[in-house]
């Protein structure tokens, strides 16, 4: 499942990145139509929580979920009823920046890592997009958490 995030849910759009799914998130000032359009072409789900935008992907039959909650934790589940999305299908698999599917990383990347991070292990893995390093440090641990937590929820 592809989801194609309006500019308003970009947090959101990163929390679906950071679970593991293919999300786009639309750039500032986006033209409905180029957003529909979008979705057509890459065969995703629009999420939005604009009534307006919501009723021209309906006429235009693109898939789109219209969430009501203005929290990440809200929309979570409102997301988890819609789509049946699971908050941890592939956790720290995709670039939070910019969607793109991590590779591992080379052990010499170890270098970069804090040494107090260094010390917890786990998988280390870099964008090939942006340069990113992504390893299971404070951050990545407690976002797992929250994931956790709207997985159960
Ligand atoms: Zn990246």
């Amino acid at each position: 499942m592809r989801l194609l995030c309006d500019e308003m849910l970009l947090r959101l759009g990163r929390w679906l990145r950071a679970a593991g799914y293919d999300t786009a998130i639309a750039e500032d000032g986006a033209a409905d139509a180029d957003l529909l359009a979008r979705c057509a072409v890459e065969n995703r789900v629009l999420l939005t929580r604009d009534l307006r935008l919501a009723a021209r992907a309906e006429a235009a039959t693109v898939p789109v979920v219209r969430l009501a909650a203005g929290d990440a934790a809200g929309q979570a589940r409102e997301l988890k009823a819609a789509l049946d999305i699971d908050w941890l299908r592939a956790p720290f698999t995709r670039c939070l920046v910019d969607n793109a599917p991590l590779d591992p990383a080379p052990p010499e990347a170890a270098a970069e890592v804090p040494p107090s991070s260094r010390a917890a292990g786990g998988p280390l893995r870099r964008c090939p997009m942006c340069g990113r390093l992504y390893w299971p440090g404070g951050h990545v641990r407690r976002m797992q958490a929250r994931l956790a937590a709207w997985k159960r929820d």
